[in-house]
């Protein structure tokens, strides 16, 4: 953002707002057929079956702007609403975004934030139809709902997961919450010394993964082509073993999981060293790292076996055997999950 220009957004108006915000925005799917600029979106019929998902972003409860870029959190807010198409198994076709802001943001900073809600539109392949502004009294609130489509046996559910399956997860995990630890130390550094300037340049990877995780639309887009459905599926934004207890409970199964299986980035290993945290629980517990969680039929292992970023984790067990952890050392730990807390 140009810090010598900053046009007061009542100078503009809400309709100037809407204009501005729609200018750069062009329809792609013939399912768009009508986008901004009526009272709603007009989304004609395919063979296909639709879903909708929607997501909400707090300033001060999910995201920080002492250190979060606005263009990032434009991109962010559009990319874990495109996860949660991922993880239905569709392919996401339009979103709608709405903003609620104070006078504290300028026609610049609007427009930094849709710069980075189109640089994702353009991303992952999504229309932006339309959405809300309004004014708000304490702090951003973002609310984003994307839509997707998919033949109907393209559906993962949470529940279709059976004993024996292959449990898969994309990436590495942990990494946006030792991110998220980097950025909140510096965060008091600077708090309780202006002058001292954040040391990020030392932890990129996690930083990044905290501030523009990307939604694993590739990982879907390789699926389609080797023709394999997920028997169950979901996004990880609330941390792997929490993840894991959703899906034991939608399909009603066990699992078991090995602790040495876990893919976990070396930077997110050092830092939670550095912080004196427990790898593993971060990589169990730490929430946003936005990759996929699934389950395979074990005849369709071999599509997957030499995939470089597909890491199989451990395997869907009968319920009453439980949810475990085996650890390096051989012993099964019962799995606790932590999860991410809101509230
Ligand atoms: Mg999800």
């Amino acid at each position: 953002m140009d810090k010598e220009q900053r046009t007061e957004i009542e100078t503009i108006g809400e309709f100037g707002l809407i204009d501005l915000i729609s200018k750069n925005t062009s329809l792609k799917h013939p399912g768009s057929l009508k986008g901004i600029g009526d009272d709603a979106a007009v989304l004609g019929p395919t063979d296909l079956v639709r879903v909708v998902t929607t997501d909400m972003l707090l300033e001060g409860v999910h995201f920080d702007l002492s250190y979060t870029p606005i263009k990032h959190l434009g991109f962010k807010a559009v990319a874990v609403n495109v996860s949660d198409v991922a993880a239905m198994n569709a392919i996401p076709t339009q979103v709608t975004i709405s903003i609620a802001l104070s006078n504290r943001f300028s026609v610049e900073a609007v427009e930094t934030f849709y710069e980075g809600v189109n640089l994702a539109a353009e991303h992952y392949n999504v229309d932006v139809i339309g959405g809300d502004t309004t004014a708000s009294r304490s702090g951003l609130v973002i609310s984003v709902t994307a839509i997707g489509e998919a033949k109907k046996e393209q559906i993962s559910y949470r529940s279709g997961a059976k004993a024996n399956d292959i449990i898969c997860v994309t990436g590495d995990l942990g990494g946006a919450f030792m991110g998220l630890q980097v950025l909140e130390r510096e965060k008091q550094v600077f708090l309780s010394d202006p002058n001292m300037q954040p040391k990020l340049n030392a932890y990129p990877y996690i930083t990044g993964r905290q501030l523009r995780p990307d939604a694993r639309m590739d990982i879907i887009h390789e699926l389609r082509e080797l023709d394999l459905v997920p028997s169950s599926m979901m996004d990880i934004s609330d941390g792997l073993a929490s993840e894991l207890f959703h899906i034991c409970k939608a399909s009603d199964v066990g699992v078991a999981i090995y602790e040495d299986k876990l893919p976990m980035d070396k930077q997110t290993y050092d830092t939670a060293i550095e912080f004196n945290l427990d790898p593993i629980t971060c990589v169990l517990n730490g929430g946003e790292d936005y990759e996929l969680l699934f389950t395979i039929d074990q005849k369709d292992f071999p599509k997957l076996e030499k995939h470089p970023d597909i890491h199989f984790i451990g395997h869907v067990t009968a319920p009453d055997e439980g949810k475990v952890l085996i650890t390096k050392s051989q012993t099964a730990v019962a799995l606790k999950a932590q999860g991410w807390k809101h509230f």
